[in-house]
């Protein structure tokens, strides 16, 4: 039997070949896996807090005592649009705490985030009915790895380079350049995640409110993606808002609550795109993982989500990128042409190497012989064009691994790039 990957199909040689999400999970499921001795600063794995961790423990408890609730839990499918329950604590949480005006039928639970991008990317955009290209504009790369190897159809993305705003000598911003910022007919939705994996930034509400003035303009949805954010699990350290501007389609996941093993995405937009997800979902996955939902529900109904997000959760990441920062600062030569992405939310820290002599990727694998494990920049660069030498110069660290980990971590990140600028 020839089993040869020019045998198969479009769909098989793209999504079954290699991608930059699947070296990224391999090189992460290794590590965790204890297989090779890693200081495990590349993926984007939620840290174990304590507090929060008894939480999920205390509430497993509460169903294991609750009569057949365990059973009945296990034993039985999910419908494939999430547990009734689940959608209108959900929904009534977001409308009691940020008064979205959300409906249980806005609302669609999907097998975790990533799933739900799936589905919402490739509903959106690639061929129309009259066959046009129909495409997805980023508009403000890096963005998220993980949608860069989803579209079904080839040259589906585009992405808009940003605007950089130095803030002193070692610290920067991206801004969403709206001044170069070109919204096609071929455009079928604007998409972005806030804060914004892999810099930690975090688009501002006005940028969120011209960018949806823009979407609107065109007839076109805007996808938010919270998957760090607001209401929970609420990592983002600048001022932010959370809003349903109309049209728009937010994703929200329970993975960075500390339960991406529960695999649980929550997606809240229009009917007709949620009657099209809950379609989607049964034809490929047939039903949502119950677990994370039962877990969570009683959380939304007495707003705890939002203690816990506030409280354990936000403040755990905050001091530890205060902590990643401080050391960055004093491992990293001052002379040096390097700069800090402003660490406004999610778990990493952005490093970019002007003028470095050697690429992302060397630098990545340099980094992994000395068992240091990153993510080169140019994985988050897809869907531009040229969005110039910095493509080549960044890397992601993720800050949340236990301090001695991120420490000496840091350490030899600072010691390879002094060599590579050095040439040595
Ligand atoms: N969106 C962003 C920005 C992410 O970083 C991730 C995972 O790290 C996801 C979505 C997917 O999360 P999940 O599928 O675990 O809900």
């Amino acid at each position: 039997m020839d089993m040869s990957r020019d045998k198969w199909s479009q769909f098989g040689r793209q999504m079954g070949g290699e991608t930059g999400i699947m070296r990224l999970m391999n090189d992460l499921g290794r590590a965790m896996a204890g297989q090779d001795r890693m200081l495990m600063l590349g993926g984007g794995n939620p840290a174990q807090i304590p507090a929060v961790q008894a939480v999920w423990r205390r509430r497993m408890g509460e169903i294991l005592a609750d009569g057949d609730a365990y059973d009945r839990l296990l034993a039985n499918y999910d419908t494939p649009k999430g547990e009734p329950r689940f959608i209108e604590a959900f929904t009534a949480f977001l409308n009691r705490q940020f008064g979205l005006g959300v409906r249980p039928e806005n609302v669609a639970i999907t097998n975790g985030g990533q799933f739900a991008f799936f589905c919402l990317l490739n509903l959106l955009a690639g061929r129309s009915a009259g066959d046009a290209p129909r495409r997805i504009l980023f508009p403000m790369m890096p963005e998220y790895i993980g949608y860069a190897g989803q579209s079904l159809t080839p040259d589906t993305y585009r992405g808009a380079p940003p605007r950089i705003e130095f803030r002193d000598a070692h610290r920067f911003k991206y801004r969403i350049d709206f001044d170069r910022l070109e919204v096609g007919n071929d455009i079928a939705a604007i998409c972005l995640s806030r804060p914004t994996n892999p810099t930690g930034n975090v688009v501002t509400d006005d940028e969120l409110a011209r960018l949806h003035t823009l979407a609107q303009a065109h007839g076109i949805p805007l996808l938010i993606d919270n998957a760090y954010g607001l209401p929970f699990p609420g990592i983002v350290f600048a001022d932010a808002r959370l809003t349903w501007p109309a049209g728009s389609v937010l994703v929200f996941s329970l993975s960075k609550l500390g339960l991406p093993g529960t695999r649980t995405g929550i997606v809240v937009a229009p009917e007709p795109i949620i009657e099209a997800l809950v379609a989607m979902n049964s034809v490929i996955s047939l039903a949502n993982g119950n677990v994370g939902q039962a877990l969570v529900r009683p959380l939304l109904e007495d707003d705890d989500i939002l203690r816990l997000s506030r409280t354990a959760i936000r403040p755990f990441y905050e001091a530890k990128a205060q902590q990643a920062l401080a050391w960055v600062g004093e491992f990293f030569n001052d002379g040096l042409d390097y700069h800090v992405h402003c660490c406004e939310g999610a778990l990493f820290l952005w490093l970019w190497f002007r003028g470095l002599p050697i690429s992302d990727v060397e630098l990545y694998e340099r980094l992994k012989r000395r068992g240091v494990l990153v993510v080169p920049g140019s994985y988050f660069f897809f869907g531009t064009g040229d969005a110039g030498p910095q493509q080549h110069e960044c890397i992601r660290v993720n800050y949340t691994q236990s301090e001695a980990t991120v420490r000496e971590g840091l350490v030899i990140i600072a010691e390879e790039v002094e060599r590579a600028y050095r040439g040595t």
